[in-house]
């Protein structure tokens, strides 16, 4: 198994077709993984192989690390098209998460007024009033709702606490189209023989529907891409994730898929 663990508190920069030149901002011990979720296909691996040794890197130690490589991309390249919140699990876990952000903007608009920033949750946090708030001030709020299955989160995002998607639901509606939903899509089993195919219409058209309610302004899907924690996972097919695309488009919201 390789699965990955980010540097912290910045990684990268990553360069993508789809995202440009990507800074990575990863709020997570540099040694494991710290997440309200254990997904079976998590590039980090179970949160039981990853417990973390180190702390959280502080406010002060992520905003002097984030401005002298921003200082470094300035005098030498590359131009960051996005500062990405994302690595070894739950950046809005922080406990100084809403601070950080505040951070980030402030040095994004010093440095590259021109940059997007994006956050990549799980959305188990975003009934925290702070958490909300720091989300709704970020270009791109990229919230997870994988299905609206409640048997399928638990054999598949596995939340290591109370789970309500109808809760998630509502919150995400709270933030009135400021968000982009990303939602995983995949086949194969589990490591116990458990189907996880959620590209049928019995996943799809209720997944559906909830979209349609919270009224998103993009949906992006994916698919696995990198070595998974369980070993017995698909890819979900391009005509699979094209014909959610299109269900998508047809109800008038504009949606991208990665293969
Ligand atoms: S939410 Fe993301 S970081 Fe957390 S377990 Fe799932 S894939 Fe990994």
């Amino acid at each position: 198994m390789s699965t990955v663990i980010y540097p912290s508190p910045i990684f990268g920069p990553v360069h993508s077709r789809r995202l440009g030149v990507s800074l990575g901002i990863n709020l997570l011990p540099a040694d494991g993984k710290c997440c309200t979720f254990d997904c079976i296909y998590c590039e980090c691996g179970y949160n039981k192989d990853r417990r973390p040794r180190l702390k959280l890197p502080t406010r002060e130690e992520v905003r002097r690390a984030l401005e002298q490589r921003l200082m470094d991309m300035r005098a030498n390249g590359p131009a960051p098209d996005v500062l990405t919140f994302a690595g070894n699990g739950e950046p809005t876990l922080h406990p100084h998460f809403k601070e950080i952000i505040e951070d980030t903007i402030a040095l994004r608009d010093r440095y590259f007024p021109d940059a997007k920033i994006s956050v990549l949750s799980n959305s188990t946090q975003i009934h925290r009033p702070e958490v909300f708030e720091a989300l709704s001030r970020v270009d791109n709020n990229i919230l997870k709702l994988d299905t609206v299955d409640e048997a399928y989160i638990g054999k598949v995002d596995r939340p290591t606490g109370p789970y309500d998607v109808s809760r998630i639901i509502q919150g995400m509606k709270a933030f009135r189209g400021n968000l982009i939903i990303q939602t995983m899509f995949l086949k194969g089993k589990t490591d116990e023989g458990e189907d996880v195919d959620n590209t049928s219409d019995a996943f799809v058209l209720p997944w559906l529907e909830a979209v349609k309610e919270i009224a998103p302004r993009q949906v992006m899907i994916y698919t696995i891409d990198r070595e998974t924690p369980d070993s017995f996972l698909q890819k979900a097919t391009h005509e699979e994730l094209d014909r959610i695309v299109s269900l998508l488009e047809q109800a008038g919201i504009r949606a991208s898929a990665s293969y």
